[in-house]
């Protein structure tokens, strides 16, 4: 009865769930606030918040109780001066970090906390932890309680080099949460669960570091109800590394999905059907360095993973058609690769190219749905427009080859994001309406780590330039806001030195002069060259951080917050270009396949209002002229722009070796990997700065009793304040302007101290 939810009523209810449920007063708020806003007419509704409120509660309950246990432990550490790594999950307590890290290592203790940043060392093997039961970190459910309490967007940032665990670990992360977020429909829980493995068939590949490697940015939002129930999740990919389709480094391969189809076509006896061959691997597959040896193993794992892929697919609710109309163009594209051209020699005509094989081009066109002439006619030649007239001129064989490769890197990444599109819509169908518009939502990002190779190229340099952007986030968060506090309150604050990116951003993304605006305007030149780009960063980046090493045709060097790395510049303008021929564009138009259509048609380009963050540029992007650097500035913003929007967690994976062994822990390259992440400082702060910083009135009024009788009113003054720490015989505090400056101990002492008082 509505009119029975009085302040009385509600009182009355309240406390009986704290007596009879022993709710926590974070949950009563939640609880209260929940009634509110649906009393009338739902009480089915209400009856199920209130059933997963108190097991949130009971949940908390368990967290409490770690949390008590820790805290308890790091204060017997503390007060007793010796330090059990044992015992201490929170290693900004403990002074030789790596050496520490270690030994926890080697009894399996993965997990460790270094003030607010969770430490994931790759464990390379696999690890009983990861029940339901036993939920592997307690961060998993700090930022859960986080959301459910705060009602805010939680962002949990992955980082690490290569190999470091960030992919497993986001997998583990989105497992444990859809089972706090107790999923109430199994099939969402499961789908949410698949996404990943789907998204990382397209978008992972074999490299030298990684057998698994993600060769593209994840972020992916999970929705939760109110009271913490997962209804949904949606996803955003960040700069998938096309030009692997068309070509891979040495000992590297092409996007997983390629072997999986092969393989699992071939075991159907469906390869024919698909225009692929039994006996002749396409040359996109096939990259001299790497055995791709058609051997039993592989194929029989490739085959498996196939039809896991094909399941995903069907689960999350792809239609048979569209499965089809997938494998064709992953099939057209491999097909593609085996177009071969071979010059025409005429009197007049030197520089014309002809397709040699004519029945992969027929394949190609059947697969895509288009007509082979135009297909044939768009790749050997091109239009131009002159003096209003249009002019077709012929392609040469490297001019055709290359159109080509365009053409199956744009049908690729294309096709990746379509599916990522698809994904979301299938999902967002599942999701119910939760009852505040703006729902709880906690995202977790997994992108790719620095790279440092023996030759680094565009591709390098974009995901370098992510990772120092998000090192920038890092800092702002651990160092920056910390450092401007206690120089606002004139507290001293020499403890917090740490190596500020932002130099380096400007020389990337300034406009107009920073290299991608540089880039840029020097891909809008016909004329230009990889020689003058290099040329033109040389004489506009005057700063230390660039340089030109000698001997290095094309080559230069940027000093990263993780180290130097030496790039080549062959390839960055007609990387950076991009382009896919208009007359390729208008012929995938005319498909009479739905998909092929969509993949020309749909918007590629994101554009819009960004929001108000470093690095915001207010420009929409222009489809046709739109370049790599341009869309993936865009790209920076978005993700940026979706970060500062929630309150960061950050997880920082720690590659202990370079072999991928167990139990094997490199203690240089550890440290390497700790000091350029900015751990070591942020574990010196924790020991050396003020974790608690205090309003004098209420550091009075808390503790005044310890200097003062009860019933004294003593001034709000630093005196006041520094009267009290005296008496507590406290040391190494510090008086700010109007907050007192406190280690996390003094303040776990004061407690103590007034507790007994
Ligand atoms: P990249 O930047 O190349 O994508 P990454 O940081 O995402 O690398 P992962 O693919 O997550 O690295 O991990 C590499 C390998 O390390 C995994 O394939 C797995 O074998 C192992 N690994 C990582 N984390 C764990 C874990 N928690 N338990 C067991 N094995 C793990
Ligand atoms: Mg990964």
């Amino acid at each position: 009865q509505p009119e029975l939810w009085s302040d009385d009523f509600n009182d009355f209810i309240c406390k009986c769930l704290i007596k009879d449920f022993e709710l926590r007063p974070n949950v009563l708020d939640l609880l209260q606030h929940v009634f509110i806003k649906q009393i009338i007419g739902k009480e089915r509704i209400l009856q199920k918040q209130l059933i997963e409120l108190i097991d949130l509660n009971q949940q908390i309950g368990v967290i409490e109780k770690t949390r008590h246990e820790r805290i308890h432990t790091r204060k017997g550490s503390h007060m007793k001066m010796q330090t059990d790594p044992d015992e201490v999950d929170d290693l900004a307590t403990l002074e030789v970090l790596d050496e520490q890290l270690q030994s926890r290592y080697g009894r399996d203790q993965i997990y460790t906390y270094v003030g607010d940043i969770l430490i994931a060392v790759n464990p390379f093997h696999t690890m009983e932890i990861y029940t339901p039961q036993r939920y592997f970190v307690s961060a998993v459910i700090n930022i859960f309680m986080k959301i459910s309490v705060s009602l805010c967007v939680q962002c949990v940032v992955i980082s690490g080099e290569s190999g470091a665990g960030k992919t497993e670990s986001a997998h583990l992360l989105v497992q444990q949460l859809t089972v706090l977020g107790k999923a109430n429909n199994r099939t969402l829980q499961e789908k949410i669960l698949l996404v990943n493995s789907l998204v990382e068939a397209f978008g992972n590949a074999c490299t030298v570091i990684n057998d698994n490697s993600s060769r593209f940015g994840k972020y992916l939002e999970m929705k939760f109800t109110c009271g913490g129930t997962v209804v949904g999740a949606q996803i955003s990919e960040y700069l998938l590394e096309k030009s692997r389709v068309i070509h891979q480094a040495v000992g590297e391969r092409n996007f997983h999905i390629f072997y999986y189809i092969y393989a699992g076509l071939a075991d159907r006896k469906k390869l024919a059907h698909y225009k692929l061959s039994d006996s002749k691997t396409p040359k996109y597959l096939c990259n001299e360095h790497v055995k791709l040896g058609p051997d039993i193993v592989s194929k029989a794992f490739y085959k498996e993973q196939f039809d896991a892929v094909e399941q995903c697919f069907k689960v999350i609710g792809f239609t048979l058609e569209e499965l089809g109309s997938v494998y064709s163009t992953l099939a057209a594209i491999l097909n593609s690769g085996d177009i071969e051209f071979s010059p025409v020699a005429s009197e007049h005509q030197t520089d014309k190219s002809n397709i040699s094989n004519i029945s992969v081009l027929e394949n190609v066109a059947s697969l895509l749905c288009i007509r082979s002439d135009e297909l044939q006619e768009a790749l050997t030649s091109h239009c131009v427009v002159a003096r209003g007239e249009t002019i077709v001129r012929p392609n040469t064989v490297e001019k055709a080859a290359e159109v080509t490769d365009a053409m199956s890197k744009a049908l690729y990444g294309r096709l990746f994001s379509w599916i990522v599109n698809r994904i979301n819509s299938l999902l967002q169908g599942q999701m119910m309406i939760c009852n505040d518009d703006k729902g709880l939502n906690i995202g977790i990002l997994d992108i790719f780590g620095f790279e440092n190779f023996k030759k680094n190229s565009f591709e390098q340099l974009c995901i370098n330039i992510a990772n120092e952007q998000i090192q920038f986030y890092f800092n702002q968060h651990i160092f920056a806001w910390e450092q401007d506090e206690y120089l606002n309150e004139e507290v001293d604050a020499r403890v917090i030195e740490y190596e500020d990116n932002r130099p380096l951003l400007d020389l990337f993304l300034q406009k107009p002069m920073g290299m991608l605006s540089l880039l840029d305007e020097e891909s809008r030149f016909p004329q230009a060259t990889d020689q003058t780009l290099v040329e033109k960063f040389e004489d506009n980046l005057k700063t230390k951080s660039f340089w030109r090493p000698k001997r290095v045709d094309l080559g230069f060097g940027i000093h990263h917050y993780a180290g130097k790395v030496i790039y080549n510049a062959a390839g960055f303008l007609a990387k950076n270009r991009d382009t896919l021929p208009a007359d390729i564009v208008l012929l995938l138009r005319s498909s009479e396949n739905e998909l092929v259509r969509k993949l020309v048609t749909h918007p590629l380009t994101k554009t819009g209002e960004h929001g108000d963050t470093p690095y915001h540029p207010r420009e929409t992007t222009n489809m046709r002229t739109q370049t790599v650097a341009s869309y993936f500035r865009y790209s920076l913003m978005d993700l940026l722009s979706k970060m500062v929007a929630g309150q960061p967690h950050f997880v920082r994976c720690i590659k202990p070796n370079n072999d991928r062994q167990a139990n094997k822990f490199d203690r240089e390259k550890v440290l390497v990997q700790l000091r350029y992440t900015g751990v070591l400082e942020t574990a010196k702060i924790r020991r050396q700065g003020y974790s608690h910083r205090i309003l004098f009135a209420n550091f009075i009024k808390r503790y005044y009793i310890l200097a003062f009788h009860a019933h004294e009113e003593p001034a709000v003054t630093p005196e006041t304040c520094a009267a009290i720490l005296e008496k507590a015989k406290l040391e190494n505090w510090a008086m700010g302007k109007t907050k007192v400056f406190l280690k996390y101990y003094h303040v776990e002492h004061l407690n103590l101290m007034v507790q007994q008082a």
